[in-house]
């Protein structure tokens, strides 16, 4: 049966326009699209609506729970990366997902890829020295700045290098943009604004306007650094637009840091990534003899060119200490039937933050909602799927990620090391925490706009009388923030979405009081533990829309693509021969 069951038993020849055509919010009439320079024909072979009832009717509330409570208990001691734990959640989807009739999807006929990892603990004894004819200055590591560096390496630095001001450190050719063109850096030390011209200005045409893009993302300034032969990346650190406050930066990049490692040992990338305050950047400028916020307001404007700081130079040196671990990405997969090469990805975290022998009383970050149950949602979809007869035409794989929560890490090392290969990956749904409070009128998608994805999402909801909104706040950047992150960077579409907070029986403000509670009293907290209390009915809505999105992509030869205006579009296109 086609897609949107046209009344025709007829099993192939669906005009191009057909997608775009019959998704309820399409906008072009199909007579039309033809002619619009699509060439490849869209072919949507479903199985009938019984088997599709019979598999979504398959999927149960009470197995995910089962699934989630495993998962999320104190035997598995947090599910922290390269521990007791991960061999223990490696074991139980191994069982579970051959259990169900799914094949090894990882490495050499494993069910795992491996992933190499670093953990690199800078010693907190640096500081920081800007000097200048007008005089020197050493600023205090935490309060006033803080740095690392990737390198794996036990010292690492480097001595009067000339400062320069990048603005927001942006080469955005799809934006026109180049804070580098009139520059070189090579050696140097760049400061750099964090977010991007677009949300600093609320212009909506420039960049994205509000929304942020991943030109604003700190992790893309530290790498365009490393692009452009910086010795040292240095952002300036404001509140509202890196969406949190400095204890944040003083947190989470001090201590350990956890990396993945390349074969040159990361010998690539800058040899220092760091941080200042705002008062650190207001100082440092008045030394060069610059006004920080008339800089700032200089680096908005287009065509802006990078600032040389005076005869200001920076000088930092880095001790480490090394330790090198791996974990593993988890892949089970349903072959494809007609076309096993092209495949669509279903992926969660399974890795949280394991166990704090220093906390008082509980210890476990069991990771119940975050993302246990995302977990025991793929186990769930993958059974629906060996319940479809025929089987999907392409392969679909079930993909646990690793080290999520240090910084995407399992997924940003597949995406560099794909197990298939990326141009023939049709696109990855990524499921991190089920909504635990009931069933919604809405349906949100974080990165709205990015991609044809989204139309799809629409179409599944609709079947559920669901309408599809946007992230509410798409300034804070959480499309970059999850593991379907660094596929989209390289190019695979990625859809990242879930429950909105229209609450069927209470209403929105009580589903944003709800959700907003949660994040608080729970979100990363050792009390993110399992409840019979959770009310699924707003996750089952998710998984029959995710499982639809999935169908619809397994079943046909459609490659959806990235609209355009995205900072993706190029590479996607590219690797496609569109
Ligand atoms: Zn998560």
């Amino acid at each position: 049966m086609f897609l949107m069951h046209l009344g025709s038993l007829r099993t192939s020849i669906v005009i191009a326009a057909f997608l775009s055509a019959t998704f309820l919010m399409a906008c072009e009439p199909a007579a039309e699209s033809g002619e619009e320079g699509l060439t490849e024909e869209v072919v949507v072979n479903l199985p009938s609506d019984g088997a599709i009832d019979e598999a979504l009717a398959s999927i149960s509330e009470e197995r995910i729970r089962e699934y989630t409570q495993v998962l999320a208990s104190d035997e598995f001691g947090g599910r922290s990366p390269s521990s007791r734990g991960e061999e223990l959640t490696i074991q139980y989807l191994t069982e579970q997902f051959a259990s169900l009739g799914l094949k090894p999807g990882g490495m050499n006929g494993t069910w795992v890829q491996e992933v190499p990892l670093v953990a690199i603990t800078a010693d907190p004894d640096m500081s920081l020295a800007i000097s200048g004819a007008g005089g020197s200055r050493a600023f205090e590591y935490g309060a006033e700045f803080v740095a690392g560096t990737p390198r794996v390496v036990e010292s690492v630095g480097f001595e009067k290098s000339e400062l320069v001001f990048v603005g927001y450190g942006a080469v955005a050719p799809e934006f026109g943009w180049d804070d580098y063109a009139a520059v070189d850096v090579t050696g140097k030390t760049v400061v750099v604004l964090v977010n991007d011209p677009g949300y600093a200005t609320q212009d909506p045409d420039l960049f994205k306007g509000n929304a942020m893009t991943y030109y604003g993302r700190w992790t893309y300034k530290y790498e365009e650094g490393a692009r452009q032969g910086a010795a040292a990346v240095l952002i300036v650190h404001e509140t509202a637009p890196a969406a949190y406050g400095w204890a944040t930066v003083e947190n989470g990049w001090t201590g350990t840091q956890f990396n993945l490692v390349t074969e040159d040992d990361n010998m690539g990338r800058v040899a220092a990534e760091g941080w200042i305050t705002l008062e650190t950047a207001e100082a440092i400028f008045e030394m060069a003899g610059l006004d920080y916020h008339e800089m700032k307001a200089q680096a908005e404007l287009p065509g802006f060119e990078a600032v040389p700081m005076g005869d200001l130079t920076a000088s930092l040196a880095i001790d480490n200490t090394i330790e090198r671990s791996s974990s593993n990405n988890f892949l089970a997969k349903i072959p494809g039937t007609t076309r096993p090469d092209e495949v669509v990805i279903y992926m969660g975290h399974w890795d949280h933050f394991g166990t704090d022998p220093s906390l008082e009383g509980d210890q476990v970050y069991n990771g119940a909602v975050d993302n246990a149950s995302g977990i025991a949602t793929l186990l769930e979809i993958a059974e629906a799927y060996t319940l479809l007869d025929p089987g999907p035409e392409r392969t679909v794989v079930f993909w646990g990620t690793t080290a999520e929560e240090q910084g995407l890490l399992g997924s940003g090392y597949y995406a560099e090391n794909p197990v298939y290969p990326l141009n023939k990956t049709v696109a990855a749904i990524n499921i991190d925490a089920l909504p635990i409070y009931g069933a919604t009128h809405d349906y949100t998608i974080v990165g709205f706009g990015n991609s044809e994805l989204d139309d799809y999402a629409v179409r599944a909801n609709a079947l559920i009388d669901r309408v599809v909104k946007p992230n509410p706040q798409p300034e804070k950047g959480s499309f970059y923030r999850s593991d379907h992150f660094p596929l989209a960077k390289q190019g695979v579409p990625a859809h990242y979405g879930g429950a909105g907070h229209d609450n069927i029986e209470h209403g929105e403000e009580w589903g944003r009081a709800q959700s907003d509670a949660w994040t608080a009293d729970n979100y990363h907290q050792v009390t993110d533990e399992y409840s019979p209390d959770w009310d699924l009915s707003g996750a089952m809505q998710d998984i029959s829309v995710w499982f639809r999105i999935g169908l619809d992509l397994a079943y046909s030869n459609a490659f959806p693509g990235w609209n355009e205006g995205t900072e993706f579009k190029a590479m996607r296109d590219a690797m496609m021969g569109r």
